[in-house]
């Protein structure tokens, strides 16, 4: 693996998330946190995780059969319903586990599973786990996915599944044409808006809400450890999905429930995404410098319309030399590597937060372009 610049190893954060980190012991401007809106140093969640721990205590004891379903849980619930608009919701320990444990519960053998060949890892274990045969169709291509549900014509049920924006390429579902593709052919859908929820749509609550789509998406899932800044995830859906999953989903019944703090965290952080847009904002506008000022350097940054700015290196050691030139100059942008993404298209995920200053933007175009004489001379156009 280290031959190969394929070794990980883990960073040191010390202190808290914010729009620069004390990693490894320097202070850097941080371009790879998915808490797009800086919410997980919020004072508002801090607090309201703060007060859920004196009135409810540290733990939840049990899953949530037993003795773990607390107040909080059912009024997140609740919450995370009316947010999505649709008729039921039901929290899990995180979105790894939601993923696995809904595909192995919503389909099984004799059934057909279609999914984007960039489909998260959590997704393509759920996948193996359900024993369903599964096509997997070509990145966002429509031809590919109605082919492949043609040949699923004989399946027992088809259940297509898709992340809403990708999370190492920053691009966009066509979740639309999609919808209509399920609908023709009669087959599910199922949507990770890990990269979504709190970023997009009129109130924050994802791609399916800005496009009016909540009714014919059947089963939307998301993690509320990213923008929403906490941790833990999400499905939402009808009642008769959640109470299917109570009754089946291993990944939802064989586990601790999550402690109060969690979910109080969780109920603050709708609350501000629903109440203050001028976040989502502030994040467009930051995303918008930053690709603009990485274009005019020359690099290439592929169709994201997202705060997911991925920049191809293509060989994986290359882009850790990469990476490694940009945190030595003060700018932390992780260098993703095989497996997480396919071989030859190692990048740097640069994401964008709704608390980056101009300034830190301006330093950091700085740095890109310091390094990119000194490193990159073929990525010039
Ligand atoms: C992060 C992520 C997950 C996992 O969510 P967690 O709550 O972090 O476990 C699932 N799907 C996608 C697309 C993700 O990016």
């Amino acid at each position: 693996m280290r031959a190969a610049g394929l070794y990980r190893q883990l960073r040191s954060v010390q202190g808290d998330q914010g729009p620069t980190l004390r990693l490894d012991g320097r202070e850097v401007i941080n371009f790879s946190s998915n808490n797009y809106l800086g919410l997980a140093n919020h004072p508002a969640l801090a607090a309201a995780a703060k007060s859920a721990i004196d009135r409810y205590g540290c733990g939840s004891g049990a899953s949530r059969l037993i003795s773990g379903n607390m107040t909080l849980h059912e009024e997140l619930e609740a919450k995370l319903a009316r947010f999505k608009n649709t008729e039921a919701a039901l929290v899990f320990n995180s979105g790894f586990q939601a993923n696995i444990g809904l595909l192995a519960t919503l389909a099984g053998e004799g059934d057909a599973i279609l999914s984007d060949a960039l489909n998260h890892a959590s997704i393509i274990d759920g996948c193996r786990l359900s024993k369903a045969k599964t096509s997997v169709y070509a990145h966002c291509d429509l031809d590919s996915l109605e082919t492949a549900l043609r040949q699923a014509a004989a399946a027992r049920r088809r259940l297509i599944v898709t992340e809403t924006i990708f999370s190492m390429d920053g691009d966009e579902a066509p979740l639309g044409e999609i919808v209509e593709l399920a609908e023709k052919y009669d087959a599910m859908v199922m949507v990770d808006e890990a990269h979504g929820t709190g970023v997009f749509g009129a109130n924050g609550a994802g791609v399916v809400a800005k496009l009016g789509l909540a009714s014919r998406v059947a089963i939307q899932m998301g993690t509320l450890g990213k923008a929403l800044g906490g941790f833990g995830a999400y499905v939402a859906g009808s009642r008769g999905l959640c109470d299917l999953l109570i009754n089946r989903c291993r990944s939802f019944i064989f586990t601790t429930s999550l402690p109060p703090a969690v979910m109080a965290m969780a109920l603050a952080a709708i609350e501000l995404v629903q109440s203050e847009p001028q976040r989502r904002a502030a994040l467009q506008r930051n995303c918008q410098r930053l690709k603009q000022g990485l274009r005019g350097l020359g690099f290439e940054l592929g169709e994201s319309e997202s705060p997911i700015l991925p920049l191809i290196v293509g060989d994986a050691a290359r882009c850790m030399v990469l990476s490694a030139a940009l945190l030595e100059r003060g700018v932390f942008a992780q260098g993703i590597r095989p497996p997480t993404v396919p071989v030859g298209t190692s990048r740097l995920r640069i994401t964008s937060m709704a608390t980056h200053s101009n300034d830190q933007i301006h330093r950091a175009l700085n740095v890109f372009e310091e390094v990119k004489r000194q490193w990159l001379p073929t990525t010039t156009s």
